[in-house]
């Protein structure tokens, strides 16, 4: 790890400072064109991902390995190690985090070696600003419905096993209606809920949207007040775990 030159983007890096920032999903950036970066990085924070950043490859492989994200953004011509081979390199290691290739080449022979190399997605260079965040969005959302596990702020959901393990205290077990209301709100953390979606979502047809508060109830005396905020008038969403 080469410390001085590496850049930790947001101020949730320590687990223990996630209890004060909202959570939303986390993207680690390598790209070492340093204003893209900075761009990337502002335009993102301001969309409500956690933005880590790495200057080159290495930096990249190096926090990829290191936390958990929910997406990736790489640049192919990186020094250190290219893009596409850092990609590579990741998947060998078993990191199944979706990538989306930036690339200043655009040609077929360059995508297929991209998307062979195990990237979801390709984006050319010059981009378009809401292109790149609605391809991100989209590969989010399969990656969060596929996730068998999802990232609380510092704790996690072990969805097969309807079971929220780290941090403090002991495991903490759910029924299963606790467990898919919990999932619906943490797979979009920065979407409000009306109760009668949740009630929809989660619940049969017989129940009425007291079910949903007495759930929200079950929740917060299970894993805290904050795992769910009250936005009056409006419903619920997901809170800082
Ligand atoms: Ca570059």
């Amino acid at each position: 790890m080469r410390g001085a030159s590496l850049t930790i983007g947001g101020a949730c890096h320590h687990a223990g400072m996630d209890l004060a920032t909202p959570l939303g999903p986390r993207v680690l950036v390598v790209e070492d064109d340093t204003q893209l970066a900075a761009m990337l990085r502002t335009l993102l924070s301001d969309e409500g991902y956690r933005v880590d950043v790495a200057r080159d490859g290495q930096q990249g492989l190096h926090l990829a390995l290191g936390a958990r994200h929910d997406i990736l953004l790489v640049d192919r011509g990186l020094p250190g190690i290219e893009g596409i081979d850092l990609v590579r390199r990741l998947r060998r290691q078993g990191v199944t985090t979706p990538v989306l290739v930036l690339t200043a080449r655009g040609t077929a022979a360059d995508r297929v070696e991209g998307l062979d190399a195990g990237a979801e997605d390709y984006l050319v260079k010059p981009f378009d600003v809401d292109e790149l965040l609605a391809r991100l969005r989209a590969l989010l959302r399969r990656h969060l419905e596929d996730a068998e596990e999802l990232d609380l702020g510092g704790r996690r959901l072990l969805v097969a096993e309807r079971r929220v393990v780290g941090a403090s205290g002991a495991d903490v077990e759910l029924s299963p209606r606790e467990c898919e209301l919990l999932l619906v709100l943490a797979r979009r953390p920065s979407r409000v809920f009306g109760r009668e979606e949740l009630l929809d979502r989660v619940f049969d047809d017989a129940d009425t949207t007291g079910a949903v508060d007495t759930y929200v109830h079950y929740l917060r005396r299970k894993l805290g007040r904050d795992i769910v905020r009250t936005v009056r008038g409006s419903g619920y969403r997901m809170g800082h775990g």
